[in-house]
C-alpha cells in the first residue's frame, strides 16, 4: 500500500472513532437521565475504576499498552462527567435568551479567549464570546447585561494568584457561577518556520516570558517585549510581517493568526494550569449531587488567633479549604481581607450552619457564590489492575504498618538528637504525597528504574515496564557515586531531561541522585523526589541543602552506618524544614563478601517504631546479584516497610552500571505479582 492510501485508511479510522464518540455523549446524556429519576449519585467511583480495569483488561487483549488505555479513557470519563455536570445544572438553572454572550479581557486567541470557550464548549453555536480591553470593562459588560457572563483568570500554577482579579470580586456586585482549569502550553511562533538564530525580538504577556526563562537563555541576543496578551503579540508578529520577530503563546492562537511554530512546550514547568472563574449577575443553583465549590471574602478582627478563630470553623465542619489569599485592605494599611475558596454548597443546610458559626467570628464576609467544581479527581486503575486488570478477589497485601498506638515498644526516653525525626515528637506516621502517589500510608509503592539513565530508549523502555507492571515511581541515576573515577559518571542534565520526559510518557514521578549541593535546587525543580546516596549519608553540606527544597527526599543509609546514626542524618534535612523524608534501608558493609552487602532486614521494624518517616527497602544495591535479588525482596517485603526500590535494566549485560543486579523485565514483573498477589499474564 502506498503512503496516501495507508493515509486515507487512518482517516476513516479516525473519522469511526469521531462517530462512536458522538454515540457515547448520547449514551451519556440517556444515563444521566436514568440516574436522574432513580435519584443516584453523579459519581460512582468503584464502578468507574471496574469500568477502567475491565478496558485495560480487554486494551491488552488486543495488544494495546494499559497506560495507553489509561490515559484515553482517563479523558473520555471526565468528558462524561463535565457533561452529565452541565446537563444537571441546566435543568436547576433553566436558561432565558437563547444566546449566551460571555465577556473577557483581551483578544481572540488570548487565554481567556480559550478558557471561555472550552468551559461553553458544550453550548454550541449558541455562545457568542466577546473580547473587552480591560478585566473592569469585563465586569462592566456584565452588570449592565451587554454580555451573561464574563471570564476572569484568577490564579496560574506558576505564577501565583492574579491579584488584581482578587482585589475587582470584593467591589463587584456579580456572583461567582463556575471555573474552568485551562492547561497552558506555551510555543515559539513566529511568520514562518525560520530558524531560531534568526529571531532578533520576543513579544508576549509578562507571565508567559517569565514562564519560559529557561528556553529564552538560550536566546541571550533576543530583545523580549512585554504585550498585554498572548494574542496581541501575536497579531503584532502577522502585522509586521517582520520575518525576525517571533511571540510566545498558545498553539491555537498563532493558528488563528496563520503563525508557524518554532517550538513546542518552551516552560520551564512541564505543567502550568490557570484557573478562571465565571461571573454573571445572578447566582447559580448547584445540584446536590454536582461536587460544588464555594468563594467568599472575609476579615477578621485584628486580634491575637482570630484568623485562626475563623479556620477553626471550617476545621469544625469538615470543610476542606482549598485556597486562601490575603490581600491588603483598602484604605486600611497592614489590614488583610482573606479570599476563601472551599469544597462545599452554600445551598447544603451544613454548609448554612458553618457560615453562621464563620459570621459570628468575621468581622466582615461576603459570599461569592457556590459553582460546579471543575478540578475533578480523575479515575485511576489500582497496581492489582495492571497486574492483572479485572480480578477483584485478589486482595492486596496489607504491609503491616500498624497504628502509631501499635507501637507500644518505642524507646521511652526522648531522644535528643534526632526530636524531629523521633515518635516521640509526631506520633502518627508521615505520608509524603508525589503526583499521586502515597509513600508511607496503606498502600506498598513500587519504584522501580535503571541504575543510571543511558539512553532515551534505556529509560522509556524502562519506564514503559515499570507503568505496566503496576509500578509507581520511576527510578534512574543521572549523577552517579562511582568508586572508580574512571566509571561511568552518569549523563547529568542530559540524563535528567530523559528521566523526566520518561517519567511524564508514563505518569510517574520520578526520584534520582544528587550528589552535590549545588545541584540540589537545579535538580528539584525537574525530579519529584531526591535521592541521597548511601556514600553521602553523612554529607552534612548536601543534607542541609536538601533540607531547604520543598520536595521528599529519599535518605539511604550508610554502608556503616548505625540506626543512630541513619536517624541524625535524616534530622539534618528534617530541621532545615523539609519535612518530607524517606528513609531507605539498602545493606550495610559486614564481614560478608559473597552478597554486596548485608541487607539489615530488623531496621525495617526497628525503624518503624522509632520514627514516623517513611521507609522503604532496596534490595538490589544489598544483594548485588540479581538472583539474590527476588528472595531478599520477598522477605524484605513480608518485615513491613512502606516501599520498595529495585534496579531494573532492558539489558543488563550491557548496562553501563550495576548491571549484574538489574532484574531482567520478565523478573519485575514477576516480582511484583508476588507481592501485589497478581496471577495472570501482565502485557
Ligand atoms: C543507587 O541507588 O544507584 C545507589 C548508588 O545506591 P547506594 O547509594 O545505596 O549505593
Ligand atoms: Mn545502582
Amino acid at each position: 500500500m502506498d503512503l496516501s492510501s495507508i493515509r486515507s485508511q487512518i482517516s476513516d479510522l479516525d473519522a469511526r472513532l469521531l462517530s462512536l464518540l458522538r454515540e457515547r455523549e448520547e449514551a451519556v446524556r440517556q444515563v444521566l437521565e436514568a440516574k436522574d429519576q432513580e435519584g443516584r449519585p453523579l459519581r460512582d467511583s468503584t464502578r468507574e475504576e471496574d469500568m477502567l480495569e475491565e478496558l485495560i483488561r480487554k486494551g491488552r487483549e488486543l495488544g494495546l499498552e494499559g497506560h495507553y488505555v489509561t490515559r484515553i479513557f482517563q479523558e473520555i470519563i471526565d468528558h462524561s462527567l463535565r457533561t452529565q455536570q452541565r446537563l444537571l445544572q441546566d435543568k436547576v438553572n433553566p436558561r432565558g435568551a437563547p444566546v449566551r454572550r460571555v465577556a473577557f479581557q483581551g483578544q481572540e486567541g488570548a487565554y481567556s479567549h480559550l478558557a471561555a470557550c472550552k468551559h461553553f464548549a458544550s453550548h454550541g453555536e449558541e455562545v457568542s464570546i466577546q473580547g473587552y480591553g480591560t478585566l473592569d470593562e469585563v465586569l462592566e459588560a456584565v452588570s449592565e447585561g451587554a454580555a451573561d457572563f464574563g471570564i476572569l483568570p484568577v490564579e496560574n500554577t506558576f505564577a501565583g494568584s492574579i491579584n488584581e482579579v482578587y482585589d475587582l470580586l470584593n467591589r463587584t456586585d456579580l456572583a461567582v457561577v463556575g471555573e474552568e482549569v485551562l492547561e497552558i502550553q506555551s510555543s515559539l511562533v513566529a511568520l514562518e518556520d525560520v530558524p531560531l538564530s534568526r529571531i532578533r525580538r520576543i513579544y508576549s504577556h509578562p507571565m508567559a516570558l517569565n514562564q519560559c526563562t529557561r528556553f529564552l537563555a538560550r536566546m541571550p541576543h533576543v530583545q523580549r517585549e512585554y504585550y498585554a496578551d498572548t494574542a496581541l503579540a501575536m497579531q503584532k508578529i502577522r502585522d509586521d510581517q517582520d520575518l525576525s520577530q517571533a511571540a510566545i503563546g498558545p498553539e491555537e492562537a498563532a493558528r488563528i493568526y496563520g503563525l508557524k511554530v518554532l517550538e513546542r512546550n518552551i516552560s520551564d514547568q512541564a505543567e502550568t494550569y490557570t484557573r478562571f472563574l465565571v461571573v454573571a449577575k445572578e447566582p447559580v443553583q448547584v445540584d446536590p449531587r454536582v461536587p460544588a465549590r464555594t468563594s467568599l471574602i472575609l476579615s477578621v478582627p485584628s486580634r491575637p488567633g482570630s484568623l485562626l478563630k475563623a479556620l477553626h470553623v471550617f476545621h469544625d465542619h469538615n470543610v476542606n479549604l482549598t485556597k486562601l489569599e490575603s490581600r491588603p485592605k483598602p484604605g486600611s494599611p497592614f489590614d488583610y481581607l482573606f479570599y476563601v475558596d472551599f469544597e462545599g454548597n452554600i445551598a447544603s443546610e451544613h454548609i448554612q450552619e458553618m457560615l453562621d458559626q464563620l459570621r459570628s467570628v468575621t468581622g466582615y464576609l461576603k459570599v461569592l457564590g457556590s459553582y460546579p467544581s471543575e478540578m475533578r479527581p480523575r479515575t485511576t486503575p489500582s497496581t492489582r489492575a495492571f497486574l492483572q486488570a479485572g480480578a477483584a478477589e485478589v486482595q492486596v497485601p496489607s504491609n503491616g504498618n500498624g497504628s502509631a498506638a501499635a507501637n507500644k515498644t518505642a524507646p521511652k526516653k526522648k531522644p535528643k538528637s534526632y526530636r524531629l525525626a523521633s515518635r516521640e515528637t509526631k506520633a502518627e506516621d508521615t505520608v509524603i504525597h508525589v503526583q499521586g502517589v502515597e509513600i508511607g500510608g496503606p498502600e506498598f509503592v513500587m519504584m522501580a528504574g535503571p541504575c543510571s539513565v543511558e539512553n532515551r530508549d534505556q529509560i522509556l523502555a524502562c519506564a514503559r515496564h515499570v507503568k505496566e507492571s503496576g509500578g509507581h515511581v520511576l527510578r534512574g541515576g543521572c549523577f552517579k557515586p562511582r568508586t572508580s573515577p574512571y566509571s561511568f559518571q552518569g549523563l547529568g542534565y542530559e540524563g535528567l531531561e530523559l528521566l523526566v520526559e520518561a517519567g511524564r510518557t508514563y505518569g510517574l514521578p520520578v526520584i534520582t541522585e544528587v550528589l552535590t549541593t549545588e545541584d540540589v535546587r537545579p535538580v528539584a525543580e525537574y525530579a519529584d523526589i531526591l535521592q541521597i546516596g548511601a556514600r553521602n549519608m553523612q554529607n552534612f553540606s548536601l543534607l542541609k541543602e536538601c533540607g531547604k527544597v520543598d520536595r521528599p527526599v529519599m535518605l539511604k543509609r550508610g554502608l556503616s552506618a548505625s540506626i543512630e546514626e541513619f536517624l541524625n542524618a535524616a534530622e539534618y534535612i528534617l530541621a532545615q524544614g523539609n519535612h518530607q523524608v524517606i528513609l531507605c534501608e539498602r545493606g550495610i558493609r559486614t564481614f560478608e563478601t559473597h552478597t554486596r552487602n548485608t541487607l539489615d532486614l530488623g531496621a525495617i521494624p526497628l525503624l518503624k517504631q522509632m520514627t514516623h518517616l517513611p521507609i522503604v527497602v532496596d534490595p538490589s544495591h544489598a544483594a548485588g546479584k540479581r538472583d539474590l535479588v527476588m528472595p531478599l525482596a520477598l522477605a524484605a517485603h513480608a518485615v513491613g516497610p512502606h516501599g520498595m526500590i529495585v534496579e531494573i535494566h532492558p539489558e543488563p549485560e550491557k548496562a553501563l552500571s550495576d548491571g549484574p543486579q538489574a532484574l531482567l523485565f520478565p523478573m519485575f514483573t514477576d516480582l511484583m505479582r508476588q507481592i501485589y498477589g497478581g496471577q495472570t499474564q501482565p502485557a
